[in-house]
């Protein structure tokens, strides 16, 4: 046996008093710490008598497995207390033992110390990086259950709404199926167009909300095809038109940036997509003002750049527009109407432009200087199309197509 073992051994009972009467602020914490004190100094008896840290470990491990929960993040530290320990015990050295002696015991005693605190700390690490990724998991799990909610509200909402909708406009048309004369009466035609453009809309949003039902929950389908990009921004840009002449704004398409070779795409989602950037340019910038669409070519991308004079966007903000129902500011304070001036909507167009730029394989994301509604910075947004010369995924991508034939 090592003369440390043998002098722990020895002197057992009083370093165990000695430990508890530092730890312990009173009678009552005293007799719950006692019983643990006495088994560490077994253990710790027990690895210096062998030579072998396993029991010590042992026992520090069951400590930290026991250690009361975290609070807030905070966790009850163990290595102040072995620190705590280490040092009444090398004072009982010093005041009990012979200087001579209480050197050699001196520096077998900081060898097993400095062991047995570089374990604890390392375990004491690994818990609290566990602890961390639980709470981690823990809060992701709760925020994809509320995303779920929120999807699962949406698919159900669009299909509630679609037959009211129907109702609505059925009875509208069999009124004036039943009464041709109110065809020639002005303010019943007024109230019937009124209808008309509601239904409509309403009909556009539950579009909107069961796109966002695929799209979160990965089912949007693309029917790709040989697609000019010219096309598509000449065809975004006739549907807005009216709103263009409403708000009294112009629209200027560099059409010689624009690649005149097809991509592999779904012309029908990159017109509904180009027409939400282009109906945002024109909602968030004031009468009088200029929407530019040009294009450069990056290696396998075409980059389709959607340029407005408008209010801007804060850096703040641009990292979660195009997330879902991330309508900026307050909703009561928009304008009505679809293309009026800061006329905000449910927030749902940029998280679908998104999803459908993501699902063709490419991406989407906004530049602006600022939010500034007096200056007028303007954003751009990118949209960064992948240029293929086959369907996605297609393993025959060499075959020759017919898409290179140009359009202009
Ligand atoms: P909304 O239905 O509110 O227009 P979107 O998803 O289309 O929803 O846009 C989200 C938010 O991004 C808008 O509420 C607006 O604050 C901001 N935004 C989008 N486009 C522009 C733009 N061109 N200029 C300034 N802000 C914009």
């Amino acid at each position: 046996m090592t003369d440390l073992a043998r002098w722990l051994d020895s002197n057992s009972t009083v370093l165990v008093q000695a430990v508890v009467e530092k730890l312990s602020q009173n009678e009552a914490q005293k007799a719950q710490v006692i019983e643990t004190v006495a088994s560490f100094f077994e253990s710790l008896i027990e690895s210096v008598r062998h030579g072998d840290s396993a029991a010590l470990n042992d026992r520090l491990s069951r400590w930290v497995e026991g250690r009361s929960a975290p609070t807030e993040g905070e966790l009850t530290r163990l290595v102040p207390v072995l620190i705590s320990i280490k040092q009444v015990n090398a004072e009982q050295i010093r005041l009990l033992c012979e200087p001579a002696q209480a050197v050699d015991l001196l520096i077998a005693l900081d060898v097993v110390y400095d062991r047995a605190i570089n374990y604890l700390s390392q375990l004491e690490s690994d818990a609290l990086l566990a602890d961390m990724r639980d709470q981690l998991q823990q809060a992701q799990q709760q925020l994809e259950r509320l995303d779920k909610s929120k999807s699962d509200f949406i698919a159900v909402a669009a299909h509630e709404l679609r037959t009211p909708i129907t109702l609505v406009e059925g009875y509208a048309n069999m009124v004036l199926d039943a009464r041709p004369d109110l065809k020639q009466d002005e303010g019943a035609m007024a109230l019937f167009e009124g209808m008309t453009s509601g239904v409509k809309r309403l009909r556009e949003i539950i579009r909107d909300m069961l796109d966002v039902s695929l799209i979160t929950l990965d089912m949007i389908e693309l029917h790709a095809q040989p697609t000019w990009l010219n096309q598509i921004i000449d065809a975004a840009s006739h549907s807005v038109e009216s709103p263009l002449r409403e708000r009294r704004m112009k629209l200027r398409i560099e059409h010689e940036t624009i690649p005149k070779r097809a991509t592999y795409a779904d012309p029908e989602r990159l017109v509904q997509v180009l027409n939400k950037i282009l109906m945002n340019a024109i909602k968030y910038t004031p009468d009088g003002g200029e929407v530019i669409v040009q294009a450069r070519e990056l290696t396998g991308f075409v980059d389709v750049m959607v340029i407005d004079n408008g209010i801007g966007i804060s850096p703040n903000d641009l990292s979660h527009i195009f997330g879902m129902f991330s309508t900026v500011g307050d909703a009561s304070l928009h304008s009505s109407g679809k293309s009026k001036f800061r006329g905000g909507g449910p927030g749902l167009g940029l998280y679908i432009s998104k999803g459908i730029i993501e699902a063709h394989g490419g991406n989407i994301w906004a530049e602006s200087a600022g939010y500034d509604e007096l200056n007028l910075p303007g954003s751009t947004f990118h949209i960064m199309i992948p240029m293929r010369n086959a369907p996605q995924g297609d393993n025959l991508s060499a075959i020759i197509m017919k898409t290179d034939k140009e359009v202009t």
